[in-house]
């Protein structure tokens, strides 16, 4: 079982751990920083350092398939990984550029899902560029969407997470938003993302903490992917996505 360090704050770089368990596909450890591919966002990247100095670098992070609740870090193709035998110490740090970009990006979609009045049937937040998939068949205007956005940004809400029971969401399924992904069930809490005044989802992400901080985030593309999805793309205004 892996401690999910970035559930409960998003801003860690870097935490000390110990390795779990190691084989081809990756690295177990006991705690971590690093966010696993899940709820649309990308898996981070970074390194694990040891005590003795040897530096394994991760491409990606994922759940562990078999064991539930483990977090398998993906080491790059052709990563020497015998100095990362179980019982080692490491130091584990994640890209933070990466980490700030999912965080705005992350954030942003759910400006967008505020803006949006429809369920959302897919979602992808990468360092580059987030796209958000609604069930929908109206048209969305772009400059709309893209002052909805800047006036959420530019009136700096605060954004946090809170746990709640899972019968408490029970009590509230209009909380999920999402058709295509149900929070996770079984471990009696579900984490859920609260944008004062604005917006309230389960959410496992890794989110800004005022929406002051997604900054100046734009929609790049709107695109009719069927009869019944619209598809918004989200980029960043000093950085257009390629
Ligand atoms: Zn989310």
């Amino acid at each position: 079982m892996t401690e999910e360090l970035f559930r409960d704050d998003a801003t860690l770089l870097e935490c000390s751990a110990t390795v779990l368990a190691v084989d081809e596909a990756g690295v177990v450890l006991d705690r971590t920083v690093f966010y696993p591919l899940g709820g649309g966002q990308a898996g981070d990247t970074g390194t694990l350092s040891s005590a003795a100095g040897a530096v394994l670098a991760i491409a990606d992070t994922r759940k562990h398939p078999h064991r539930p609740g483990d977090i398998n870090h993906v080491p790059a193709a052709g990563s020497d990984l015998a100095a990362f035998t179980p019982g080692t110490r490491v130091s584990a740090r994640i890209d933070a550029a990466r980490r700030e970009a999912h965080r705005r990006f992350h954030t942003g979609t759910h400006l967008l899902c505020a803006l949006v009045p429809h369920p959302v049937d897919g979602c992808s937040i990468t360092a580059g560029y987030a796209r958000l998939d609604f069930h929908m068949n109206e048209a969305l205007d772009k400059a709309a969407l893209n002052a909805g956005l800047a006036r959420l940004v530019a009136e700096a809400h605060a954004v946090r997470h809170r746990w709640i029971s899972e019968a408490e969401l029970d009590a509230n399924p209009q909380l999920v938003r999402s058709m295509s992904v149900q929070p996770p069930r079984g471990l009696g809490r579900i984490r859920v993302l609260e944008i004062e005044g604005v917006d309230l989802q389960p959410c496992g992400g890794t989110h800004v903490a005022n929406t002051a901080e997604i900054g100046a985030v734009l929609v790049t593309k709107i695109e009719k992917k069927s009869a019944m999805t619209r598809r918004v793309v989200l980029g960043f205004a000093e950085s257009p996505p390629t």
